[in-house]
């Protein structure tokens, strides 16, 4: 508790801390020379490294980046690991998203609790450690991450340029109680080219916004006699949930779909699927009507993969989740850009391979692929027993372990794990206009992180 006494001390330099962090807009912006993430990260990452100057930490700038600080001696290290860039601010303010705004209760600005306040939170945890003279067998290290929201490309290259890998350690950039396990996520594009023939042909197709939403609308236009448009609009409107219109020269099939993340595509109700169910039975040219049907029976609007061969569940993290984000048609090809999440204790090998295979068979080519690997650690690590000991110690709150379908930052570097800063029931802000930080809240971050540092390093 003389841990928690002393972060009590820094309220007002940490508060100050954050309020000016907060003044830079650290959204990326276009690279310059030395910036591979343009002005704002840089300057962010510049002005946090001279804060920790100031508190007599030895710091290193890795090519901006990212940065680090740290304390302590020994052959090992500890780390803490977050990142200092934000996603834009969007509309709907009612303060000033850069204003670094305090009042008796809250802290207000874009980074407020993603991630700048939690990082400062566990920075002045350090120090505390610090002022205290508490011994350390390890190292403590904070990194500075600054290209987390936009693909994580900092971390890539302090692992690239030989940065020091971790014995243990955690980003407070996820919650609590801790994350175990993350699945492995894979975007993938298949794309199969056809020719058509006959009077009803395929000119565009179309269906959702992003690889991990599931898609709530789908359209397909096609051209044909206008006799034969009638005809179409007659048999097949209103049938399989589909809206079918004459236009100009054809027919345009609409469906409506339920819109989820990604990750949870059985909340959802996956509009193309719904589409290609519905034209399977059309009087297609053959090229296509075999693939409007490889993807109807196949994919359809199943959640998990089951058609396509790559159902894996495990005990941990359940079932594989499997969406359809994204169609893209026209009169010669169509592409399907997927969005699919493997359990924790699974691997690349056991479904991307046999995926791809399942595709070639119906003529799709793999065209697009990016992979982020599986995180999983087990609860019985000692690092993992020691985070939830200071979590349940500090807060009198219960809770273990979670596995999630997302993916945090701790997939950027090894041996890291995500330990808050969002408690239970907490309300979502991350990214939301307003977004802002309860300064009780920055408080009781500090002194759990500093408990949870000196733990993992004494
Ligand atoms: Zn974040």
């Amino acid at each position: 508790m003389e841990l928690a006494k002393q972060v009590e001390l820094e309220k007002e330099a940490m508060l100050k801390t954050l309020s000016e962090a907060l003044k830079i807009k650290s959204v990326q912006g276009p690279a310059e020379p030395g910036k591979p993430f343009g002005e704002g990260p840089a300057r962010c990452l510049e002005y946090m490294l001279n804060v920790c100057r100031d508190l007599g930490f030895k710091t290193k700038n890795v090519d901006n980046y990212m940065g680090w600080a740290e304390i302590g001696e020994g052959d090992e290290m500890v780390a803490i690991l977050g990142h200092l860039d934000v996603v834009p601010e969007g509309k709907g303010w009612e303060k000033d998203p850069y204003g670094g705004e305090i009042d008796d209760k809250n802290i207000y600005g874009r980074g407020a609790l993603d991630d700048k306040g939690p990082t400062i939170a566990a920075l002045y945890g350090m120090k505390a450690i610090k002022d205290l003279g508490l011994p350390l067998k390890r190292r403590i290290r904070i990194l500075f991450g600054t290209n987390e929201e936009t693909g994580s490309l900092d971390m890539a290259h302090y692992m690239e340029t030989g940065g020091e890998v971790p014995v243990c350690g955690f980003t407070p950039d996820g919650e609590y109680p801790l994350i175990n396990g993350e699945k492995g996520i894979l975007e993938s594009d298949y794309t199969k080219h056809f020719t058509q023939q006959g009077d009803l042909k395929l000119v565009h197709l179309h269906g959702g916004t992003a690889y991990n939403v599931v898609p709530s609308l789908a359209e397909a236009e096609f051209t044909c006699p206008a006799a034969m448009a009638e005809k179409l609009v007659a048999r097949y409107d209103g049938k399989n949930g589909m809206t079918v219109e004459a236009t100009d020269g054809g027919v345009k099939v609409t469906t409506h779909g339920k819109e989820a993340h990604g990750a949870h595509p059985e909340l959802g109700e996956n509009a193309i699927g719904k589409l290609m169910i519905g034209l399977k039975d059309w009087p297609l040219s053959p090229e296509l009507k075999e693939t409007i049907a490889f993807v109807a029976d196949h994919i359809g609007m199943d959640p998990y993969g089951v058609g396509m061969g790559i159902a894996l569940e495990d005990k941990v993290s359940g079932k594989l989740s499997f969406n359809l984000g994204i169609a893209e048609g026209d009169s010669t090809q169509l592409t399907l850009k997927l969005n699919y999440r493997y359990p924790v204790t699974k691997s690349y090998d056991d479904c991307a391979p046999v995926l791809t295979e399942n595709f070639k068979k119906a003529g799709f080519e793999l065209t697009a692929e990016n992979h982020k690997r599986a995180l999983f650690v087990d609860e019985k690590t000692p690092y993992i027993q020691t985070l939830l000991d200071v979590y349940h110690e500090l807060t009198g709150l219960e809770g273990g372990a979670m596995s999630i379908g997302g993916g945090t930052y701790a997939k950027s570097i090894p041996n890291i794990v995500a330990f808050g800063p969002i408690f239970p029931g907490d309300t979502v802000r991350e990214h939301l206009p307003n977004e802002f930080w309860e300064i009780e809240i920055f408080m009781k971050n500090a002194k759990i992180y500093a408990e949870a540092m000196y733990r993992l390093a004494k």
